[in-house]
């Protein structure tokens, strides 16, 4: 039987996203002391654990192409997010990262590559590798690129935003509409949990 996964966009649903108002940009932890896991998220992961999800975080980090880091120090921002998760008793199955820019700083990331989000390479080479079904899985994101590539690769999408519809024209001239909406991790994961049930319901052969 082919396994069933979660993909989790990183930044702005697993962590806090970092806001520099001297350059008004919001961006990606560059190094380990700006990593802030989100309030609910390793109890959140868990549960998608105990459901038996495949937990494989899908995720652009163009800020070493762009000089803005290095890979020591994303690495280290890893280890310190995978061991406060864990902490927790939330593990994350597998990692997929795209690390190209078409306008790469350093010209070895300088590529078009098949893996940036919203392409669905990171998705699919993820499904080849854990043998995944894709239509039994769900990604969660925080951008519209991630509703994409999630839809591309045959994924239920789950939108983690506020409720207000400044973007709803926006999904609709980019083909983008999620199949939910949710404030957060622990309320995207609620409705992955009552979607299951719901699915069974319709399967279920009825009794007398
Ligand atoms: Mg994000
Ligand atoms: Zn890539």
């Amino acid at each position: 039987m082919k396994n069933r996964a979660v993909f989790l966009d990183r930044d702005g649903v697993i962590n806090e996203l970092v806001y520099h108002p001297e350059f008004g940009i919001i961006d990606s932890p560059l190094n380990p002391e700006e990593l802030k896991i989100i309030d609910g998220v390793p109890e959140a992961i868990k549960k998608l654990n105990e459901l038996g999800f495949k937990v494989v975080i899908v995720s652009n980090q163009p800020a070493i192409a762009k000089g803005k880091t290095t890979m020591e120090l994303f690495n280290k921002i890893r280890e310190k997010m995978k061991q406060e998760l864990k902490r927790a008793g939330a593990i994350i199955d597998s990692e997929y990262y795209c690390f190209h820019h078409p306008e790469a700083k350093l010209p070895e990331y300088r590529v078009n590559c098949n893996c940036r989000k919203p392409k669905p390479g990171l998705l699919l080479k993820a499904a080849k590798e854990l043998n995944i079904d894709l239509s039994k899985s769900y990604m969660i994101g925080d951008g519209l690129t991630d509703i994409i590539a999630g839809k591309l690769a045959g994924c239920k999408t789950i939108l983690i935003g506020k409720l207000k519809c400044d973007i709803c024209k926006l999904m609709d001239e980019l083909d983008a509409r999620p199949n939910f909406i949710a404030k957060n991790l622990t309320e995207a994961v609620e409705i992955i949990i009552n979607n299951e049930i719901n699915n069974e319901k319709t399967y279920k052969p009825l009794k007398y």
